[in-house]
């Protein structure tokens, strides 16, 4: 069925050009995607208090000061001295030789004090079920958490992280993200999915790199094959062009794919038709960090071609 869609839709209908002529180098072109040492990691996550303090208030209707008392209630005391103990070994520069662990540990105990503590009632409710609005398909790559970028709090996005952000279709079986897919849609009803893709996609780089023909011996490979029709459009479409720009076309390429294989699982297809799931395609560059979104819509009685359509593209930077 995608591949019906697919070929009913014209070239470039679901990626105009103007986002591949968009540059890949930027301010920060100079990053590295190196992951932190021992001693970054000490010094540059923990300065978040404004995200932190916007986080609080997307919470909302979020009570903020329970009247009622729970296990995690008990030990604010000894939580406040660890953390004033910790700040100050931080604060003093005697951070860094500090095991990794030890970082986690002090962001957790930082997490229930200021985040959980504060939001005793959302987080008992939480406990009993969740109702996430999103369903999110992101990569697996350290760089892009949907949950920094878009400040999803717990229990708002059900999310499923793969190499390269790939849906495979119905017919590939089961996987761990196809799984995800049937409970978040069947059990959670959520109303909206939303594909993720990055720029610089190492996954995508494997996928662009791939021979026809040749002989897979790799995890690697034999999954990022599901995006091979991405790859092939991009090669027809974009093949003139340099191997970084070819890899950010298919990169959004990629997204619309995983938004048509979507549609080949029946269930999907089903409550998209009855107007009761969305279907979204995002793209977050963090060369440039800008964040691109769209939404494929559903066009009952359309004559001829698809009866799905791109719609309400936006750009976010
Ligand atoms: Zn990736």
């Amino acid at each position: 069925m995608a591949a019906r869609l697919r070929a009913s839709l014209p070239s470039g209908h679901l990626f105009p050009s103007a986002s591949t002529d968009s540059p890949s180098d930027g301010p920060f072109a100079g990053f590295s995607g190196k992951p932190l040492g021992a001693s970054n990691i000490c010094r540059s996550p923990l300065k978040m208090e404004g995200t932190r303090n916007a986080r609080l208030r997307i919470l909302g209707s979020i009570e903020r000061k329970p009247t009622f008392k729970t296990e995690a209630s008990e030990e604010p005391v000894g939580l406040n001295r660890q953390l004033t103990e910790y700040e100050k070994q931080r604060l003093e520069g005697k951070d860094c030789g500090l095991d990794l662990f030890e970082e986690l540990k002090f962001r957790f105990r930082r997490f229930k004090k200021r985040n959980y503590m504060e939001n005793l009632v959302h987080y008992r409710n939480l406990s009993q079920q969740q109702t996430p609005k999103f369903m999110v398909i992101a990569c697996a790559d350290s760089r892009v958490c949907p949950s920094d970028v878009l400040g999803f709090q717990p229990g708002e996005a059900f999310t499923v992280r793969n190499v390269a952000n790939l849906v495979p279709p119905f017919q590939h079986g089961a996987s761990e993200t196809s799984a995800a897919l049937e409970f978040a849609v069947n059990s959670l009803e959520v109303p909206n999915i939303l594909v993720i893709g990055h720029s610089r996609c190492g996954g995508i780089q494997a996928l662009m790199r791939m021979k026809e023909g040749s002989d897979s011996r790799s995890f690697i490979k034999d999954w990022v094959s599901i995006g091979k029709n991405a790859r092939l459009s991009t090669e027809a479409a974009a093949g003139s062009l340099s191997f970084d720009m070819q890899c950010r076309h298919c990169e959004k390429e990629s997204i619309n794919g995983s938004l048509l294989n979507l549609l080949t699982y029946p269930w999907i297809e089903k409550r998209v038709s009855e107007g009761a799931l969305s279907l979204h395609g995002g793209y977050y560059d963090f060369v440039n960090c800008t964040f691109e979104k769209w939404t494929l819509v559903y066009r009952e009685g359309l004559e001829g071609g698809s009866k799905y359509d791109i719609n309400d593209r936006s750009l976010w930077s």
